[in-house]
């Protein structure tokens, strides 16, 4: 049954054993007023954006009042923390319900900052406004570059103060995703759960996410090697746009292939494989250049989960594990060379190509050139207003890629399209993410949505994005990004 705001709401996550979940009410806040809200999601979604702006609908948002068919609960779940094994679970997050869309998608619909729940550990269970803005901007900037990625319905401020280093404002943002099952939930099933819970977590998993392998001979291989599929498709598209997550736990990884969680996550702008800007990630080990190989390793967590159900004989599934897990860098290299090879305008095969890509990203990095706009000069023939002006080793690079463009049949028209394509023109450059919080958190919300107007048409290549591909005056660097918020 549909009510006036649209929810179609079902919680098929309840059938799982309850060792997976908890359910548990949101705290209500003392004040909810609505921050920022998504139109366009809302009417995906099927829900009426004029009901769920009003105070019913803010009510919602809040944690303050339940929506019609929804049983919320906080999901249970584990993860390795920089390496480390930890029992997590929602500590500030509630998920309401399953939404089943207008043409029958499941999508969960989850508060974030709602309060304490038996998760919490020492956490408040809240969030603070600039941290939740921060998400709702990156995660819709990633959708709008074709990137798979939870996404932000709204963010309501609660008028109460969470303390972190010191009092900031509330908020909760409604997080909505194709599911929150994360490698995390799989090793909470295999660490603290029985074999048939984790069977039954693996045959939940396969019906909502993979229902074309259920009958495969081994469809809990098969599940391995879909989401291996789905992370190498992934990780490759971060690394093409420079996206540096910045916290790649395994409870931070999804089963579905959507980014999550963004909390330290941020683009990269100089060039430089070794780029850090999470203040916690003090050794480097989700640096840009260490993500695919921190996707394989998270991943080889999650096959070890899987043993018992791979082969009744335990050698024989350690083996089967292993020879899947170790084809993970060929899957993630046959994403990312045709992503690279588009960038370049290139739609035919060489030799010579790995060496042309590679050759580039190198003086790119010798250069510290721009990542982003490196790629925009190239599709617009405006090199000599990078970094690269003049450079001779670059213009050796030059005359190579031209020559290789000139290869190929199709025309230096259809290059340029393709380029255009596949090289953005806006980023959420962090400069500009952080220009937008302020402003918003002083209550000014003019340039957070000038902003996401600019990011929603990456590929537009029109003259109003020219300013948003600044970059930053020296002193705004190193930018940081924080944890914990
Ligand atoms: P995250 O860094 O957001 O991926 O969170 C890691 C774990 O810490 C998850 O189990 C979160 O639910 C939990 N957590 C993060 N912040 C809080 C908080 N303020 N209160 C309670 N739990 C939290
Ligand atoms: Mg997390």
């Amino acid at each position: 049954m549909t009510t006036s705001i649209g929810w179609n709401l079902e919680n098929s996550y309840t059938t799982l054993p309850d060792t997976f979940f908890t359910r548990y009410k949101p705290t209500p806040v003392r004040s909810p007023q609505l921050v920022i809200f998504n139109e366009s999601l809302a009417s995906t979604l099927g829900l009426n954006a004029q009901v769920l702006q009003s105070e019913e609908g803010i009510s919602v948002g809040a944690g303050n009042s339940i929506p019609e068919g929804a049983e919320p609960l906080a999901q249970a779940y584990a993860g390795h923390q920089f390496g480390h094994l930890n029992k997590l679970g929602d500590g500030r997050a509630l998920l309401l319900g399953e939404q089943i869309t207008p043409t029958g998608e499941r999508f969960d619909i989850q508060l974030k900052g709602s309060g304490r729940t038996p998760y919490s550990r020492g956490g408040d269970g809240r969030a603070s406004l600039g941290p939740m803005l921060r998400e709702y901007i990156i995660s819709e900037a990633m959708y709008a570059l074709g990137i798979p990625t939870t996404r932000s319905l709204a963010v309501v401020s609660t008028g109460e103060s969470v303390v972190r280093e010191t009092a900031l404002p509330g908020a909760v943002l409604t997080r909505v995703a194709a599911s929150h099952i994360r490698v995390g939930t799989f090793q909470y099933a295999a660490h603290l759960g029985t074999v048939e819970d984790l069977k039954a977590l693996a045959d939940y998993t396969l019906k909502r996410h993979y229902p074309e392998i259920l009958d495969d001979e081994n469809r809990y291989l098969s599940l391995l090697k879909e989401v291996m599929k789905r992370q190498a498709s992934l990780i490759a598209k971060w690394q093409l746009v420079g996206f540096i997550h910045g916290v790649m736990n395994t409870d931070n990884m999804t089963i579905s292939g959507e980014t999550i969680d963004y909390g330290p996550c941020a683009f990269m702008d100089t060039y430089d494989p070794a780029t850090v800007f999470s203040s916690i990630d003090r050794e480097g080990r989700y640096a840009y250049g260490n993500q695919p190989p921190i996707a394989a390793w998270n991943l080889a967590r999650f096959a070890e989960t899987l043993l018992p159900l791979l082969h009744e004989n335990q050698e024989q599934a350690v083996e089967i594990a292993q020879s899947t897990i170790e084809e993970f860098p060929n899957l993630y290299y046959a994403n990312w060379l045709p992503g690279m090879k588009a960038k370049l305008g290139l739609f035919t095969e060489e030799d010579e190509d790995k060496a042309l890509i590679d050759d580039l990203l190198n003086l790119m990095q010798k250069h510290k050139a721009d990542y982003t706009n490196t790629f925009l000069a190239l599709t617009f023939d405006t090199v000599k207003e990078t970094v690269f002006s003049g450079v001779p080793e670059f213009m050796d690079w030059y005359k190579r890629w031209q020559a290789r463009l000139g290869k190929q049949e199709e025309s230096k028209e259809s290059a340029h399209e393709l380029m255009k394509n596949h090289n953005p023109a806006v980023i959420p450059r962090n400069h500009r993410v952080e220009e937008a919080l302020e402003a918003a958190i002083n209550g000014d919300f003019t340039v957070m949505h000038r902003l996401l107007d600019v990011l929603s048409k990456p590929f537009a290549h029109v003259p109003d994005q020219t300013e948003y591909c600044k970059l930053p005056v020296d002193s705004n660097r190193p930018y940081r990004t924080y944890c914990g918020t």
